[in-house]
């Protein structure tokens, strides 16, 4: 629960660099309460030392009931750009509560010169290209994949192909695809280990994300200087009409503004 010492409340839902960074401006801000909400899904997070709550909320009506419950003033929605249940989720309880919305999400990766990016909607589509394509299909890669250890089922169904994973905890055995290393670690990673990796490896593809931010660019730097193309998974499209930060700074600046807001209100 916030503390009730003051009554400026915030929701933070997180599991990024950007949530962690806007705590760490939260602790030095005795003047709003904060919590920081988590999925659950890392099983040791690095966690601030304000109010932490971690599970879902049980849906829309979940989380409107929690934010009403305990007396929200405002919500930063800083998920990761591919949680986009969490983000439909908080932007229609927000509306329905008439609670203000902020969107705090770091810029995408742009392709740049030496770059060779393949774009894709979605994993399924990605999944879907290593299986079928006729570039893929009778080729077998050795591909380094870094969408996360929840989302490699999909890969299944392209068992030609051998796959490097890494992920912050262990996969689920029955997700992975036919020929699979598991390389557990958490970034930041830098580009001459990343390069180091690929090439030990034999890497010939890379599969990310466009998650950007740095702490896992440098892969996407070492795949350019070694000439190794790229399936790029585009963001999910972003919930309309929610303002929308790419800094901690920025989201503080905006809560301060709400928080004034808020207190002349009052007076
Ligand atoms: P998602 O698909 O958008 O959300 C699935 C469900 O998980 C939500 O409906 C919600 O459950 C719960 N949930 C998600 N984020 C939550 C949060 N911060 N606090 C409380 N409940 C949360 O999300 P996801 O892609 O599985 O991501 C889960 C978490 O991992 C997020 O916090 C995200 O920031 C972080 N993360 C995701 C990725 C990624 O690539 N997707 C990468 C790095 C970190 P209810 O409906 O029950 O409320």
């Amino acid at each position: 629960m916030p503390s009730s010492s003051n009554n400026f409340h915030v929701l933070v839902l997180g599991g990024t660099t950007e949530a962690s960074a806007l705590c760490r401006y939260l602790e030095q801000e005795p003047s709003i309460s904060a919590t920081l909400s988590l999925a659950g899904v890392t099983k040791q997070p690095h966690l601030p030392t304000l109010s932490v709550r971690i599970g879902g909320f049980g849906g829309t009506d979940g989380l409107s009931t929690w934010l009403k419950t305990h007396a929200i003033n405002a919500v930063i929605d800083a998920t990761h750009p591919f949680a986009a249940t969490m983000s439909q989720h908080a932007a229609t309880a927000c509306a329905a509560t008439q609670i203000p919305l902020l969107r705090l999400e770091r810029s995408g990766w742009q392709e740049m010169l030496g770059d060779t990016w393949l774009h894709t909607a979605n994993l399924a589509e990605a999944a879907n290209l290593l299986a079928n394509s006729q570039k893929w299909n009778t080729a077998p890669q050795r591909i380094f994949l870094t969408t996360g250890r929840k989302e490699l089922a999909p890969f299944k169904i392209a068992p030609q192909h051998h796959y490097l994973i890494r992920s912050i905890d262990a996969p689920n055995p029955a997700s992975l695809p036919l020929h699979a290393t598991i390389l557990l670690d958490r970034g930041p990673f830098d580009v001459q280990n990343e390069a180091k990796l690929m090439q030990d490896h034999g890497i010939t593809l890379l599969v990310s994300k466009n998650s950007g931010g740095s702490a896992t660019y440098p892969k996407l730097e070492a795949a350019r200087l070694l000439h190794i193309p790229v399936l790029m998974i585009d963001r999910p499209a972003a919930c309309p009409n929610i303002p929308t930060v790419e800094t901690a700074q920025h989201a503080m600046a905006w809560l301060q503004a709400h928080q004034a807001a808020s207190t002349r209100r009052k007076v």
